[in-house]
């Protein structure tokens, strides 16, 4: 008998595709069991992320028909990571092996067997990596895309083309427990745990059923919680852009002198503008850049707790 997996599954107005994924990832589980890969006491952990629609009553229906359905229910809405966290949290203390998945099937389910299997191997956390993103939308590549590419350069480490679709051990797990920070970004925060680690390869499908929770506004915000939770290198190239303000006006000044000792006086009412709005936009910028990263120190030290659980559901032999 192998070691207990614990699929956890964040969702938030899934009612649509949550009988179906349940469905497969049941299959998927009897499957494993039944070749002693995994223990009978795995389950699929469901995390109701304050769902407007069915979802919670549908989780708490496939738990009553069949105990290897777990779920946990938020007292609200977090978001997707924070929903996650709470699905890993939870299951931490249960399981031997966790892995997350979305509730839409996007994430090819089959990608299970070969990360238990790194896992035995010894991988404390096994990444499932996109061999390609020729489902998603131009717009949604270009935008991802740009994104790792941002991270990279400011120097934090994102495992490229991986969502958070990733087996990790309960060690990985105590150690992304230590991680204290209110806004957790788990895929910057993940790599740090360090371990020996493997990834997976795998196709991503198109959305099964419903609509995708991550709109536009909500993709910039993302990214932007990403950057400044994981680098404080923008503050840097602020210092760095005053200092060659600094030095393009030092050589404006000799410039003028030069021209006033040769008995000139340089003219321009577009030049002395022009310089009051570049420099007052550059301050302004700063600032701003500045100011994310102080709301995120008051935020921070309020610790308030990243999400609460109203209940859970989770039934083992001899409970
Ligand atoms: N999700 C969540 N809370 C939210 C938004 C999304 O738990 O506030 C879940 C959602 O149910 C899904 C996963 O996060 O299982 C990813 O969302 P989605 O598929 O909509 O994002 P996309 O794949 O379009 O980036
Ligand atoms: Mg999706």
């Amino acid at each position: 008998m192998g070691d207990i997996l614990y699929i956890v599954v964040p969702c938030y107005n899934e009612e649509e595709v949550l009988p179906e994924t349940a469905r497969r990832l049941k299959e998927k589980m009897e499957h494993l069991i039944a070749a002693g890969r995994i223990s009978e006491e795995s389950r699929v952990l469901f995390v109701n992320d304050g769902s407007r629609d069915k979802t919670w009553s549908m989780i708490e229906g496939l738990h009553r028909a069949d105990r290897r359905f777990s779920g946990v229910n938020l007292t609200r809405n977090r978001g997707h990571q924070n929903a996650l966290l709470a699905g890993l949290m939870t299951a931490k203390d249960r399981a031997d092996m966790v892995i997350s998945m979305d509730a839409d099937l996007q994430d090819d389910i089959d990608a299970v067997d070969a990360m238990v299997e790194q896992y035995y191997a010894g991988c404390d956390i096994v990444y499932g990596v996109r061999s390609s993103r020729e489902k998603d939308t131009f717009f949604k590549r270009f935008t991802a895309e740009g994104f790792y590419r941002v991270m990279n350069f400011l120097g934090a480490e994102t495992v490229f083309n991986h969502a958070d679709y990733r087996l990790m051990s309960k060690r990985a797990l105590e150690g992304l427990a230590q991680f204290k920070e209110v806004n957790l970004f788990l895929r910057g925060i993940v790599p740090m745990i360090g371990y020996t680690t493997g990834t997976v390869e795998y196709e991503r499908g198109e959305r099964f059923a419903g609509e995708s929770k991550y709109p536009l506004k909500k993709m910039l915000s993302f990214a932007m919680e990403g950057i400044t939770s994981l680098s404080t290198k923008p503050i840097r190239y602020i210092t760095v852009l005053g200092f060659l303000v600094f030095v393009v006006s030092i050589l404006m000044l000799i410039y003028s002198i030069v021209r006033w000792a040769n008995g000139e006086t340089v003219i321009g009412w577009a030049s002395v503008i022009c310089s009051v709005w570049a420099i007052g936009g550059l301050i302004l910028l700063a600032l701003g850049v500045i100011g994310e990263y102080i709301g995120k120190i008051y935020l921070e030290t309020k610790e308030r707790p990243r999400f609460l659980i109203k209940e859970v559901l989770d039934q083992h032999e001899g409970d």
